[in-house]
């Protein structure tokens, strides 16, 4: 049943994963708040077209979640314009590919606050009306790199595995005010930011497209095929439905068995 008493704010939602997820939450009767960059017609088209299709509200606030103020304020606005955030899915993150004697400085701290300190900060606006309401659902989009490393990727896999902290002590601050926190950590999914990577892992390590793809990233991945968004988008609907009230603190790998090995 569509549950228009709820709001989910999805960050990082104007592309791949993020866009999934909301697109799956607006179509479980959800409100949605967009977060993003990106082209400011083929956003509003997005933005609309969910609208019409789910009937859902869905708004869209252009955040820029590595400044602390802007990751707070998106919470207080969507507070003011739908009521509360029910659900909140820390999912905006980069990435940036080099050896780590090369890494350049602004990269490590733009990583760092994007795909880690953006979640302290939006949870850290949100709890509080969370545990009022007694009901809050938080899911931060960690990696199989939350879990494992790969080389090249210091800022990535050190905020990726700090996350994965993060959500372990929300998860515990909001165990009895029915606020559950989690973590979903997918292997490669095809999305810009993946296809991105692509030419700087092709100069770091000396290969061809193919071989970046083949040998690279699907080599990680036992079921040699990409994690489709949709199917993480499904899997965040189950973790905010109340079948998964006792799933609470946990890293919830989606990567094809990557990290099994
Ligand atoms: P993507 O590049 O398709 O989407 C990233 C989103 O973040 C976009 O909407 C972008 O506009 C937004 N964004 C970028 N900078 C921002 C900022 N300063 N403020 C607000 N939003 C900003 O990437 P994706 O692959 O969908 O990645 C989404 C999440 O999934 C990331 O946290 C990523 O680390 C994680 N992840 C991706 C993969 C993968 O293989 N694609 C695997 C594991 C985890």
């Amino acid at each position: 049943m569509p549950d228009r008493t709820k709001t989910a704010i999805v960050t990082g939602s104007t592309s791949g994963i993020g866009l999934a997820i909301a697109q799956g939450f607006a179509r479980s009767g959800m409100n949605v708040v967009l977060n993003g960059f990106g082209d400011a017609a083929a956003i509003e088209k997005i933005r609309a077209d969910l609208e019409k299709e789910t009937g859902a509200r869905v708004f869209y606030d252009g955040a820029n979640l590595m400044k602390a103020d802007e990751a707070g304020a998106l919470v207080t606005r969507t507070e003011a314009a739908l009521g509360s955030v029910d659900v909140l899915v820390n999912n905006a993150g980069i990435q940036h590919v080099s050896p780590i004697e090369d890494f350049p400085l602004e990269k490590w701290d733009q990583i760092l606050a994007l795909n880690l300190s953006a979640a302290f900060w939006t949870i850290r606006a949100a709890m509080a009306g969370m545990k009022a309401r007694r009901y809050g659902r938080i899911i931060n989009t960690a990696s199989a790199h939350a879990l494992v490393a790969s080389p090249f990727k210091s800022a990535y896999v050190a905020a990726k595995h700090g996350i994965l902290g993060l959500t372990k002590t929300v998860a515990l601050e909001g165990a009895q005010f029915n606020v559950r926190c989690n973590a979903i950590s997918p292997g490669y999914v095809l999305t810009p930011l993946v296809e991105n990577q692509i030419p700087d892992t092709m100069k770091a390590r000396n290969m061809t497209r193919e071989q970046v793809i083949n040998d690279v990233l699907l080599a990680a991945q036992p079921t040699k095929e990409f994690v489709k968004p949709e199917d993480i988008a499904a899997f965040c609907l189950f973790l905010v439905s109340d079948a998964a009230n006792q799933i609470n603190g946990a890293s919830l790998s989606i990567d094809g068995g990557w990290t099994a090995q």
